[in-house]
């Protein structure tokens, strides 16, 4: 690292708090070390209060960006000179882009669970997909899902505080893309069962299954999935979630955690910055 800085080194930054937890400075700072890139990425513990600070120094210090989490990814919207979009649709921005001082903001969540996907040699464009979930995560997967062609979504969700976002995801993506989507209760099993078997992916972005929830899934029994099917956990602490076991009980072949998409978010971002690919094995191999 030391040998990499010097007076011409560029500053990106992670805007969020908590965050010293964060592998994104790492998969960043090894990534332009393996290409040769002279950039440092930094993360700074932000909240919405000092946002307005924090993004007016991404331009004094004409830092080439940042990503943004939480708390910070709806509030920091207000802030920018312009917005892809896919994030606009999406609600929220997890990386901003520095071109000269005008600041865009653009969401890579989506794209990063479509590209690993892709990765693997998948293609859910013209199929059904049944999605569990609709805050941060779900949100933008299901909004970068639709416009990337998958034909119908069915979003599944508890009448907690998300219903509303969920609600609001549907009309969304019903308004502004060729997908259907149609919103159904979590605690109606039969619906979720059905739902489930009519889809070529189910995809869990609730985080039931993290730490420390880790012993739990929304789908316990294995005969709701099919073997020819996708079955995708956001989750990627633990890396075998309770639901990848289920769904490897029940043989479905195509079965992920959330480390492919989590990759591919920042690669992403990375490629915004840099206009490099990121070498994702590479990272891969290093860190995980
Ligand atoms: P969030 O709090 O914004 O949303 C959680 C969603 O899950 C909501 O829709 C909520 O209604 C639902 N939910 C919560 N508890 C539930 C329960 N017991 N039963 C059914 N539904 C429930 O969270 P988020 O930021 O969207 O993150 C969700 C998960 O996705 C987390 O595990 C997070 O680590 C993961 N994630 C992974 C990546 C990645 O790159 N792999 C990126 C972002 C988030």
């Amino acid at each position: 690292m030391t040998e990499r800085i010097d007076g011409h080194t560029i500053l990106i930054g992670l805007m969020a708090y908590p965050i010293r937890h964060s592998m994104s400075p790492t998969m960043h700072n090894n990534a332009f070390a393996k290409l040769g890139l002279n950039y440092a990425y930094l993360a700074f513990e932000i909240t919405n209060a000092t946002l307005p600070q924090a993004v007016d120094a991404i331009r004094t210090l004409d830092m080439r960006g940042s990503n943004i989490s939480m708390p910070n990814k709806q509030k920091v919207m207000d802030l920018l000179d312009k917005i892809d979009p896919a994030a606009e649709m999406t609600g929220a921005v997890n990386t901003i882009v520095n071109d000269h001082g005008v600041l865009t903001g653009y969401c890579t969540d989506g794209t990063g669970f479509m590209k690993s996907l892709e990765d693997e040699n998948l293609d859910i464009r013209g199929e059904k997909m049944t999605l569990a979930g609709a805050g941060g995560a779900g949100t933008a997967i299901a909004i970068q899902a639709a416009l990337d062609g998958v034909k119908e979504i069915s979003i599944v969700n508890k009448k907690d505080a998300e219903w509303e976002n969920a609600k609001r995801n549907v009309e969304v993506i019903n308004s502004k893309t060729k997908c259907k989507a149609t919103l159904f209760d979590i605690d109606d099993q039969a619906t979720f069962k059905k739902e489930i078997a009519d889809s070529a992916i189910y995809c869990d972005a609730t985080g039931v299954g993290m730490k420390p929830l880790e012993d739990l899934t929304l789908v316990s029994d294995p005969g709701w999935f099919r073997k020819d099917m996708i079955v995708f956990d956001t989750v990627y602490a633990p890396r075998t979630t309770k639901l990848m076991t289920v769904a490897q009980e029940a043989g479905v072949q195509h079965v992920f955690n959330g480390l492919g998409m989590m990759l591919e978010q920042g690669a992403e971002a990375f490629k915004l910055w840099t206009g490099e690919n990121m070498p994702v094995d590479y990272i891969r191999d290093l860190l995980f």
